[in-house]
């Protein structure tokens, strides 16, 4: 292309010629007052300048934000606003705007014109002539100094929680907090802390010279808080309403100067500014804090008051969550030094079984060297040494410790544990062991506690009781027995005789035998069972024809009841024909002995499935249900100041409730004082196809009885 040709062509790409070309035109202009108006109207300061840094315009918005009119500003360096420690920076930014690179939110800091500095984040995009050749730069630059003061706020907050979480100890929360609010927020940090007559007592006081730190200290002893004064940290005690003073000029120093040693005082300290904010906990003021600012001429605003109330909101939890767990922690304490001298052994067992408390009466129970070493041993390892009984003999089920039964959902568990050193056999000690649960929030269980009350001395007491009764039964019953066949001897005499009246009185004698036997294999049964030595003689039982026949006899030495039965089991069961029989003839002679007032007892009997129950119901003094339970234990009658004395001996429904449990039936007991009482027996039926198997187990059983 000749030098010519190159002109004109150059001329028509600049120059509009045709009619079309001048609309263009018009339109660029057009759309050029739009992009003038959108910068001239943006809140962001937009700069434009060449590659070698001269600015060429300058918008409103960078008026306002660097201090310097359009005027002013274009024509000049770009320098005019960078601060002289970050002109290199500039010429980095150049550098990478002639590679026609792009810088996005770029955070920096700028001068204004009186001086001051102030963050701002650039984006910096390259300006390209028509021919695509780069020839300067456009700016955005936006003040982020509200952004960043907030960020910082922000991080500062979230500092002073992480430092108050870091302790329980009031003392070091405050100490940690001290070192952040000193220096970022405050030259001087000075926590007051009131008590309930509103005294105050200094509690921190921090600075960054511990010298200067003396020196206040023992100015404060000097001079201490007034607690009626009408400004400073005992009206924001007071009042609970934080104060603010931006400025201290000399005559607020005067104003609240006791005497010229105190104003000469003050004004050493040289304050700028302060702040001073209530510390909340629980709705009750418990203390002040006063941030102080002298020598970083910090002058507080607002905002910076709102930030020194949620300090003092966060410390005021924080000495609140440190008040609570102190206290939580001494009657703790208190706690441990009651349960560690209690003589009973305490566990305290986690819902996975492990031990998670113990006091020293568990650790020697266990023979273990210390509590810790409780705590550190499985529970399996803790009674793993014994061999673990129950008061009858039998091994007792290590699934059946009373822990477990309450983990695996009873409310409460009770259990009487012989501890046998593997292969010894006799019991080393017994203990009465009680769980029960500690329940969540969520109503599960959180922790069982278990007491364990050390027997050992009662159940020899009562081994020896037993074994004296049992002896002593014994004992009884040879002259019983040869006074029974005197009376029949001296009957047949007397009928021959003829002799009325002492027939009558023999009668009554030989009752009288009849009672006494009756009462002597009671008291053996009793301890027959208390040393494991029960044997039954099992067989099919006809539990109907049973009954018949123990009613028969019974309403034969009735004259007042009369025992009327109700329906019909159609059912045999497996069991001991003489001890089932005592158990009914309890039933009813306790039915008739409770019921003075009444005329009969009903005797129910019905199939409920694969049990046979047999019920009796009386219509006598009854049984309160604190009792329902008790009733049942060896020995033991319900006593009433109120009622008439029975006789007896407490141990009739004892005898019963254990022969029905060596039958795998159940036992228990309807009523309420006043109300009668119905007592029912379950008992499992026997299924036709048992039959030979169980009657030929039996006959073996037999072999082994102890009867006697
Ligand atoms: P006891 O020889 O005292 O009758 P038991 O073991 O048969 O001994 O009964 C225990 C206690 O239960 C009795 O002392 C009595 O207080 C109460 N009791 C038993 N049966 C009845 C009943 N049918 N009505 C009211 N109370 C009863």
């Amino acid at each position: 292309m000749t030098k010519r040709q190159q002109h004109a062509q150059d001329r028509s790409s600049t120059w509009p010629s045709t009619a079309a070309d001048l609309l263009s035109l018009r339109r660029l202009e057009e759309e050029l007052g739009i992009y003038k108006a959108i910068i001239a109207s943006s809140d962001d300061a937009i700069v434009s300048k060449t590659l070698d840094g001269i600015i060429t315009s300058w918008n409103h918005a960078a008026e306002n934000l660097f201090g310097y009119t359009a005027q002013e500003a274009v024509g000049q360096p770009i320098t005019l606003i960078i601060p002289a420690e970050l002109h290199l920076e500039e010429k980095d930014i150049i550098g990478k705007l002639r590679q026609g690179m792009r810088i996005q939110h770029y955070e920096t800091v700028r001068l204004r014109k009186d001086g001051t500095r102030v963050e701002v984040s650039l984006s910096i995009s390259p300006v390209k002539d028509r021919a695509g050749k780069i020839i300067g730069a456009a700016k955005i630059a936006r003040d982020i100094t509200e952004r960043k003061r907030v960020l910082a706020q922000e991080q500062f907050l979230s500092e002073v929680s992480r430092m108050l979480a870091s302790s329980l100890d009031y003392q070091e929360t405050l100490a940690n907090v001290a070192c952040l609010v000193v220096p970022q927020l405050a030259d001087w940090y000075v926590v007051d802390l009131v008590d309930a007559s509103g005294h105050f007592e200094l509690t921190e006081l921090a600075h960054k010279d511990p010298e200067q730190v003396r020196w206040a200290r023992t100015m404060r002893e000097r001079y201490p808080i007034d607690p009626n004064a009408p400004a400073g940290a005992a009206r924001v005690a007071r009042t609970r309403q934080a104060e603010l003073y931006t400025e201290i000029p000399d005559e607020l120093l005067q104003a609240r100067a006791r005497n010229e040693e105190e104003l000469a005082l003050l004004r050493q300290i040289g304050y700028s500014s302060a702040m001073l904010v209530p510390l909340v906990a629980r709705g009750k003021t418990v203390g002040v804090i006063s941030f102080v600012a002298t020598e970083s001429g910090k002058r507080y605003d607002e905002r910076d008051l709102v930030l020194a109330e949620e300090v003092g909101r966060r410390v005021g939890i924080a000495l609140d969550n440190a008040r609570l767990y102190r206290e939580v922690q001494q009657s703790r304490d208190q706690l441990d030094i009651i349960l560690q001298g209690v003589a009973d052994g305490i566990l305290v067992y986690a819902p996975d079984s492990r031990i998670i408390y113990a006091n020293e009466a568990a650790a020697r129970m266990t023979d273990s060297a210390s509590i810790q070493q409780v705590q550190a041993t499985p529970q399996s390892g803790l009674v793993s040494r014994y061999e673990l009984i129950d008061e009858q003999g039998r091994p007792f089920p290590r699934s059946q410790l009373t822990h477990l039964r309450v983990l695996a959902g009873e409310r409460e568990a009770q259990a009487i544990i012989g501890y046998t050193k593997v292969g010894s056999g006799q019991p080393e000690s017994w203990s009465l062991v009680k769980s029960c649960p500690v329940l969540g929030e969520n109503g599960k269980v959180a922790m069982v506690i278990t007491i364990v009350h050390d027997i050992t001395e009662r159940m020899r007491v009562e081994r020896r009781k037993d074994e004296f009764i049992s002896m002593m039964s014994h004992e009884l019953k040879t002259p019983v027995t040869s006074l029974k066949g005197f009376t029949n001897i001296l009957q047949r005499r007397l009928t021959k005789q003829g002799d009325a009246q002492g027939l009558h009185y023999l009668s009554r004698m030989d009752a009288q035998l009849d009672k006494l036997t009756r009462l002597i294999s009671e008291l053996l049964d009793t301890s027959r069972m208390q040393l494991g030595k029960l044997a039954l003689r099992t067989e099919p039982v006809d539990l109907d024809g049973l009954i018949d026949e123990t009613v028969e006899n019974v309403q034969a030495t009735s004259s007042t009841h009369r025992l009327l039965i109700e329906g019909r089991t159609g059912v045999q069961v497996v069991g001991d024909q003489e001890r089932l029989g005592q158990v009914f003839i309890n039933l009813f002679t306790n039915a008739i002995k409770y019921s003075p007032g009444a005329e009969k007892v009903l005797v129910r009997l019905l199939r409920d499935g694969e049990q046979a129950i047999v019920s009796v119901q009386d219509f006598g003094i009854g049984i309160d249900k604190a009792y329902h339970e008790k009733i049942f234990e060896r020995f033991y009658q319900v006593s009433n100041p109120e009622e008439k004395t029975y006789p007896g001996l407490g141990i009739g429904l004892y005898i019963s409730h254990e022969i029905v449990a060596r039958h795998q039936g159940r036992m228990w007991v309807e009523s309420s004082k006043g109300k009668g009482a119905t007592f029912f027996v379950a008992l499992p039926c026997l299924r036709s196809n048992e039959k030979a198997q169980t009657i030929s187990r039996e006959k073996e059983e037999c072999l082994h009885a102890e009867y006697s």
